[in-house]
């Protein structure tokens, strides 16, 4: 274990953000670094728990405790090699996971827990650093060819699973540049593109193929690829956003969160000029409907953006403080969060349902609004309007975040013939594979909408089914 003691003498300190005045002014990271000292310090906290409720909450089952005792005692490789056995892409899940198993650290019940999202970011970016990470092609090849077709996360770690299985591997990414959510949506102050740059650099080394700027489905057929690969894994994401069917919502200057942040991620790419950016908040009184993580990613993009005014509602209560008694510790604890971006300048409100867009083709006068409240009955919830409270909240851009609701159909999944589940997410079996023979999926595409940490998960799973697949083939 770490220092038996640690965590009676050590307080939990954190990184810490770039100063607002400083950061709202450019894209750059908005998180800072620790220095490698107080970083051994914060892992001495690790109380190396009988049974670790971390590693249990952590959808890649990081081996937590392990590798907190090695940071702790300055064996920083030692580390880097216990987190690498369960996640490839750490450097990822570092910066941007929820930390599921924050909330299930046992110093979590009455103390701070663990700054373990932190302590992970940085035993990868000291292993980069240092030089622990180099390409590492298979000694051996097998004369298996894969096709992975999606290259967000779930592809991105079935793909280097394959390929360090000795496999001959090509990722297809209909878009310019590979990536998926963690490129062109998640902004470039949580996640900076040169960390997927420099990991997707590493993949081709060791001997990855990427072809970008291939839409599976239209530029080539399934059957095309089921012909020439003995296997394929597609992780296309959950592409199809969910809109607002309110009077109004086609109006232009109404936009959905995703064409908004991929926008701004392309200019800070310098694929396009800002000039050309088909969405700018510059001015602008923006309105971001869906009070989640997208939302607050659109709130942090219209303030950069020099937006004049940034309000975000949600239809549903405002979350509480503190854990309720039906949401107990080691579960996810759903309490108020406030991102870095909501910090920057936003007013939030809940309980808000949004009735029509006033305008004439273009919103100019903005939402009609009504507050709402929720009353369980017969064991749901149902949604009430309050009567007197309906009123304008001015905004002429309005940014829809209110999630995706399953994979882009047209392509693909329809001339593929791939069968689905209820919510037209695409279904596998136990093993991950299709209705179609040689064909896997996973993902968010297989999911729904969820999390960095699940995608990299699920593609590792597919890769492990694939490679038994091949193996026996
Ligand atoms: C704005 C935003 C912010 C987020 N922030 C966070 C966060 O902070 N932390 C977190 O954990 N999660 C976050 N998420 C969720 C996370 O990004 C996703 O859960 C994750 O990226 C899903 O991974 P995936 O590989 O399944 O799909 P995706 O990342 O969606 O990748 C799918 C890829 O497949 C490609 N594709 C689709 N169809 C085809 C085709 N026919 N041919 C070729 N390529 C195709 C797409 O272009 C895309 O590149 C965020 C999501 C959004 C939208
Ligand atoms: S991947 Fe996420 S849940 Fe797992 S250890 Fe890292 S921060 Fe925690």
């Amino acid at each position: 274990m770490a220092d038996i003691t640690g965590f009676l003498k050590i307080k939990r300190k954190e990184a810490g953000n770039r100063p607002l005045h400083e950061r709202i002014c450019d894209f750059s990271e908005v998180e800072q670094v620790l220095n490698s000292e107080d970083r051994m310090l914060q892992a001495s906290r690790c109380m190396d728990c009988g049974i670790p409720f971390c590693h249990w909450s952590c959808p890649v089952d990081n081996l937590i405790p392990e590798w907190n005792d090695l940071l702790y005692k300055g064996d920083w490789r030692g580390a880097y090699v216990r987190l690498n056995a369960t996640n490839n892409f750490p450097e990822f899940t570092g910066r941007i996971c929820p930390a599921s198993c924050e909330h299930a650290c046992v110093l979590n019940i009455n103390q701070e827990p663990v700054t373990i999202r932190e302590n992970e970011v940085a035993i990868v970016e000291k292993a980069f650093a240092e030089g622990y990470i180099k390409p590492c092609p298979p000694k051996k090849r097998t004369d298996k060819k894969v096709a992975v077709i999606g290259s967000g996360p779930a592809g991105m770690a079935a793909a280097d699973l394959l390929n360090k299985a000795g496999h001959n591997v090509t990722l297809f990414e209909k878009d310019e540049k590979a990536g998926g959510l963690l490129r062109f949506g998640i902004p470039d102050f949580k996640l900076s593109k040169a960390t997927i740059d420099r990991r997707l650099d590493l993949m081709v080394k060791e001997g990855l193929t990427i072809n970008t700027g291939v839409d599976i489905g239209k530029d080539i057929s399934t059957r095309e690829l089921t012909d020439k690969y003995d296997a394929i894994c597609i992780a296309i994401g959950s592409g199809h956003p969910r809109g607002l069917q309110v009077e109004g919502s086609e109006f232009e200057g109404i936009h959905f969160a995703m064409d908004f942040l991929a926008g701004q991620n392309r200019v800070n790419a310098g694929l396009i000029s800002a000039a050309d950016n088909p969405i700018n908040a510059e001015g602008k009184k923006v309105l971001v409907i869906g009070g989640g993580d997208t939302g607050s990613d659109c709130v942090g993009t219209s303030i950069r953006q020099k937006a004049l005014s940034v309000t975000q509602i949600e239809i549903l209560p405002k979350p509480h403080l503190v854990r309720n008694t039906d949401n107990p510790w080691p579960y996810f604890a759903k309490v108020l969060k406030t991102s870095t971006s909501h910090e920057e300048g936003c007013e939030r409100l809940w309980n808000i349902s949004t009735l029509r867009f006033v305008g004439d083709g273009k919103i100019t006068r903005g939402a009609e609004v009504e507050e709402v409240s929720w009353e369980y009955i017969d064991g749901k919830y149902v949604m009430k309007p309050v009567p007197g409270t309906r009123r304008i909240i001015e905004t002429d851009l309005v940014l829809f975040a209110l999630g995706f609701v399953h994979p882009i159909l047209e392509g693909l999944i329809m001339e593929s013939g791939i069968e689905l589940d209820n919510r037209k997410n695409i279904r596998v079996s136990n093993s991950m594979s299709t209705n179609i023979p040689k064909i896997f999926a996973a993902g968010d595409s297989v999911s729904g909408a969820s999390l960095v940490v699940n995608a990299i998960a699920s593609g590792r799973r597919a890769a492990k089914e694939i490679d038994r697949y091949l193996r026996n083939t």
